[in-house]
């Protein structure tokens, strides 16, 4: 039998509708990869007995004709969305040993559509970060290796946890969600595809908040159509939540033509920064090219306030990640400090001393002081207003192109350790991805082929809002055209 941990998800339904193999041996042969992977430290929760599980139910529901979109294939679940009965940590200790009694909707139609859940992923603690470095649960480590250097890398974060478990082999495909480009940036860290929808489009009922306006579910999977495929099943109208938009769901797999003739793909000019190096430079010249190749047509636009996101995303997440974790008080969930149990202002005290790690605390910390009364016109007002400028920059460049090319990272894949020494390097990550999540846009992260190290670099394409299919049919064209097939050490 092929190694059933290296088809694609298209593949897999195909080999399922057709009794090449059941869902239960293609959830064991995941279970078997994620237990010789267990040194990249992906997953915070292994649930292989409830996978079994449920695999055996899909085999049924497959002969008895009840077959889901994506029935009998085994993904990974971010451990940031709620799961009913099964441990969700957030990355947090403050979460550590939270059961919740309820599942969100995003895992839910999952669930609905077929798949089998392999367990929770890893991430930064409340998905604060670029680097999957800050769980408390320990670092995510990448599958890939820079050649001739046994270092280990970073996976990407904040879901750095989904992102090697789909590069790994160990899911066929994983949830994430992005707030600032913690989908997309660990997709090209681990040369995978990964993508972030509109605003609205997958309801954020159920995923632990970070920050509310920002924070966008999506999914990871090994090509765009798969990609595709897992959107679908993750989008939909919730009641639930009240930003989520009562929008019809297209086919977003039937986008994938093949045919960008005449569409204009902006270039920004603003994203050719000072210092940026040669390789993603070159990479981005490479995409142009194929697009063009294509038959697309390249455009300069202008996005005249881009110098302006990160400021004002470290502004607008910190402050609603202060007033969305000030829930964890020691009362309501997870960990409790008690101390000497002397005053109920102590127990507060010590609980979220003890329970959140560095990085929360300084998010906590920047996030009350932009929204106190004194600073709050000085910083939160003017962020928000830059904030809509930024909207109006793409909605004005869309008047001019259809979908917009960037380089998904400023850099490859890099070392633990590296960039943690300021945390503004660290923040600089998101340079290319944090202006979509202000806009709310749809953007996806392609492989756009390897460094001079060896390792993957990404491709993104930012699109209008609701229009996704232009995004992933753009996304289409570059796999094809770059044709990935390099896989990690081991793999
Ligand atoms: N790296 C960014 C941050 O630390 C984005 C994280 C995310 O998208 N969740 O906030």
């Amino acid at each position: 039998m092929t190694n059933l941990t290296n088809l694609t998800i298209t593949e897999a339904l195909k080999g399922l509708e057709s009794k090449d193999f059941s869902a239960v041996e293609l959830t064991q042969a995941h279970i078997d990869a994620m237990g010789k992977a267990k040194g990249l430290n992906a997953f915070i929760t292994e649930t292989p007995e409830a996978a079994l599980e449920q695999a055996a139910t899909s085999d049924k529901r497959r002969a008895n004709g009840t077959a889901g979109a994506l029935e009998g294939i085994p993904i990974a679940m971010k451990d940031l969305f709620c799961t009913e009965g099964v441990q969700t940590t957030a990355g947090s200790h403050i979460l550590e040993g939270f059961v919740p009694p309820y599942e969100s909707t995003v895992s839910q139609k999952l669930k609905d559509a077929g798949t089998i859940s392999l367990g929770k992923t890893n991430l930064d603690e409340f998905a604060m970060g670029s680097s999957n470095t800050t769980s408390h649960f320990g670092n995510v480590i990448n599958p890939w290796k820079r050649q001739n250097d046994d270092a280990d890398l970073v996976p990407g974060g904040s879901s750095g946890g989904s992102s090697a478990a789909v590069a790994a082999r160990m899911a066929m495909g994983a949830t994430g969600t992005d707030t600032g480009g913690s989908i997309r940036q660990p997709a090209a860290f681990t040369g995978i595809v990964g993508m972030k929808p509109t605003y609205g489009r997958c309801s954020r009922w159920g995923v632990v908040a970070f920050a509310s306006s920002l924070d966008h579910p999506g999914p990871f999977a090994r090509t765009v159509k798969d990609c595709a495929l897992m959107l679908e099943a993750m989008s939909g109208h919730d009641p639930k939540d009240a930003t989520s938009a009562n929008i019809a769901v297209p086919n977003f797999a039937a986008a994938l033509t093949g045919d960008i003739k005449g569409m204009k793909i902006g270039i920004p000019k603003e994203f050719r920064m000072d210092g940026m190096p040669t390789e993603i430079e070159k990479l981005w010249e490479q995409g142009i090219s194929w697009l063009k190749d294509a038959g697309a047509e390249p455009v300069d636009i202008s996005l005249p306030h881009t110098q302006y996101a990160l400021p004002v995303y470290y502004v607008i997440a910190p402050a609603e990640a202060s007033s969305n974790l000030a829930r964890y008080d020691g009362v309501r969930y997870g960990l409790r400090v008690n101390g000497d149990g002397q005053t109920l202002e102590e127990m507060y005290f010590k609980t979220r001393s003890q329970g959140f790690g560095e990085e929360v605390k300084r998010r906590i910390m920047i996030g009350t002081y932009v929204l106190s009364a004194g600073y709050y016109d000085a910083y939160y007002r003017k962020a928000q207003r830059v904030r809509r400028l930024i909207l109006e920059d793409f909605e004005k460049a869309f008047e001019v192109c259809d979908t917009i090319l960037t380089p998904t990272a400023p850099s490859a894949a890099f070392a633990i350790g590296e960039n943690e020494d300021d945390p503004i390097k660290m923040y600089l990550n998101d340079i290319f991805t944090v202006t979509a999540n202000l806009a709310g846009l749809p953007a996806i992260s392609v492989p756009g082929g390897l460094d001079s190290q060896g390792l993957p670099l990404g491709l993104q394409i930012i699109g209008k809002a609701w229009d996704e299919e232009t995004v992933l049919r753009v996304g289409g064209v570059i796999e094809n055209a770059v044709d990935f097939k390099a896989v990690p050490k081991g793999i």
